[in-house]
């Protein structure tokens, strides 16, 4: 029987009606502008600020911390650029950054270092975490910014950012972490991981596309995004977009209230894991340790095959999954990712990252596992790599 299995939530997820119903009256009634000082205005600046309110609660953080902007990869951008600008007035021209970072992270980085910054690419080990001691030995009072994410979106390690927000404020520097695929599949308290800034972006957690926030610690000061209204505390000119923001807080007290199920989602997953790794030359990439990866992520190598034709075929068969991450994977250049954690060039091409949600069934999962059995058997028939192999008595 054929159905349709959404596998791909880091790249994005499906919009909740629940965030829809609370966007609505947005669209249709409660339209004003929250700078207007008229009742149409006034009504739109409540439910503004209560939105505000409602995220900082799930975060841990204060209503006047939360900044909206259009996307994680904006947050990303104006976090690290924006605390760049100020280090920079300050002499602190270095930034400490991971090779496992998301575009949106490394390539700001690689601006910035166009832009006369230095910029420490941290290694990382097998698993995906981030080398400490090599941020240890990097970190200077030259240092304006630690940028390391929360939790990968390929491989799903969950980095220590804690212990490494200790070490950049031990040295003036400010943290920032890039939480987009941590929001909404582990506890995300900014006190707690004590950062200075945060990202998040809503259509990983069941928002539309076109939204997402920025906490900035208050007292914490960076160069303001755009310069316009007032909007955002001054930060971020335009007018907010409401209906979105109204949305966005909606999605993040459902991703709180969600949390407790994500232990069945990692029970899921393991099932997964452990039966796809029976297949012959498959292996696991990223944390060996549940409690050290997002409970939805599964990334596998299958060697001697290609991991974009495992995911057409699947694709055929109604199973989204994908290759890496959702920017890059239409590129044919192994994932970033996991090179950075030594997986060899042809194991790397032949990996296929699965990411499972709370709307994942364990029907789901005996479809995948009747599905991709057979397209891997048929794959490697296809692949002169796995002939050569057998040629050679290797396998
Ligand atoms: N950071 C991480 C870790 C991501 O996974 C993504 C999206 O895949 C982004 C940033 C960018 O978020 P957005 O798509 O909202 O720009």
């Amino acid at each position: 029987m054929s159905r349709f299995v959404y596998a791909d939530n880091a790249a994005t997820t499906a919009v909740k009606p629940e965030v829809i119903s609370e966007m609505m009256p947005y669209f249709t009634d409660k339209w004003g502008n929250p700078s207007s000082l008229h009742k149409k205005g006034r009504e739109a600046a409540i439910a503004l600020e209560e939105a505000r309110a409602r995220i900082a609660a799930c975060l841990g953080a204060e209503a006047k911390e939360i900044y909206f902007t259009s996307c994680g990869s904006e947050s990303d951008n104006w976090a690290i650029k924006g605390a760049a600008a100020l280090g920079r007035a300050k002499g602190k021209t270095h930034i400490i950054t991971s090779k496992i970072e998301h575009h949106a992270v490394l390539h700001t980085c690689e601006a910035l270092e166009k832009d006369g910054f230095e910029v420490t690419y941290v290694g990382v080990d097998a698993e995906g975490f981030v080398n400490v001691d090599e941020i240890k030995t990097a970190i200077s009072d030259k240092t304006a910014v630690v940028a390391i994410m929360t939790a990968n979106n390929e491989i799903g390690t969950i980095e220590p950012i804690a212990e490494i927000a200790k070490i950049a404020h031990a040295h003036g520097a400010l943290m920032f972490t890039d939480a987009v695929q941590a929001v909404g599949n582990i506890p995300v308290d900014v006190r707690a991981l004590g950062v200075d800034m945060l990202a998040l972006s809503g259509h990983k957690i069941h928002t539309p596309k076109g939204i997402g926030a920025l906490y900035i610690k208050k007292g914490v000061r960076i160069r303001n995004l755009i310069d316009g209204g007032g909007q955002e505390r001054g930060k971020r000119g335009g007018t907010e977009n409401l209906p979105y923001i109204m949305g966005l807080a909606r999605a993040m007290e459902l991703a709180v209230e969600r949390l407790p199920k994500m232990a069945e989602v990692a029970r899921l997953r393991d099932r997964l894991r452990d039966e796809l790794l029976k297949i012959p030359h498959t292996s696991l990439n990223g944390p060996r340790a549940d409690e050290k990866r997002l409970p939805g992520n599964l990334n596998i190598g299958f060697e001697y095959i290609e991991g974009e034709s495992i995911s057409l075929l699947l694709d055929a068969e109604g199973i989204c999954v994908s290759t890496g991450s959702a920017c890059a994977s239409a590129s044919l250049d192994p994932s970033h990712v996991l090179l950075a954690t030594g997986v060899p060039h042809e194991r790397a091409h032949g990996s296929v990252r699965f990411s499972i949600s709370d709307d994942t069934t364990a029907e789901d999962i005996d479809y995948i596992l009747e599905k991709l059995p057979p397209v891997i058997t048929r794959l490697r028939e296809m692949s002169p790599l796995y002939s050569e192999a057998k040629a050679a008595h290797l396998i």
